[in-house]
């Protein structure tokens, strides 16, 4: 092998390792994968309580007018109990009568994920974080003003911050 054929084929193998390293078989969602977290079933299990799991992971409903934020009016923000993620403010909830924590709007709908569900006869929007892919409830389009959006969610799926 000459020195220049040997050169080349130093680069091409070092091109090779790193598109080989830089592969990824996970699917592409809007988020980028390095900002998402990611655990196991077990993971999990570990840092929710049974009741957070199940609303969360299972994409369960807590019981209407149990929540611990269904009645709170506290100033602050709402954030992802799984993962911290900043998601409602307190200024855009309102009391929907319906029994859960519902807010007209969201702080940023790109951290949000809206995924159509077909579940119980009927189609919804579920809301999830973006980030770490935990339930948090559903989207309806019969909210108040300005946007018309009614985001009823989970007390399990949240964590509220005074601010
Ligand atoms: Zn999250």
């Amino acid at each position: 092998m000459t020195q220049k054929t040997h050169y080349i084929f130093t680069i091409l193998l070092a091109l090779s390792i790193v598109s080989c390293t830089s592969q990824t078989n996970k699917p592409q969602t809007k988020m980028n994968t390095k900002d998402k977290v990611e655990k196991t079933e077990e993971e999990w299990k570990k840092i929710l309580s049974p009741e957070q799991y199940h609303v969360i992971r299972e994409k369960g409903t807590e019981l209407p007018f149990s929540g611990k934020y269904y009645l709170h009016n506290d100033k602050g923000v709402y954030t992802c109990a799984a993962c911290g993620t900043e998601l409602f403010k307190s200024d855009t909830k309102f009391d929907a009568g319906c029994g859960w924590p519902s807010f007209f709007d969201a702080i940023d709908s790109s951290k949000i994920n809206y995924i159509k569900d077909k579940s119980h006869g009927m189609i919804r929007t579920e809301i999830t974080c973006a980030k770490c892919d935990g339930h948090l409830g559903h989207v309806f389009d019969d909210g108040p003003q300005p946007t018309g959006q009614r985001y009823c969610v989970n007390s399990l799926s949240i964590e509220f911050k005074e601010k």
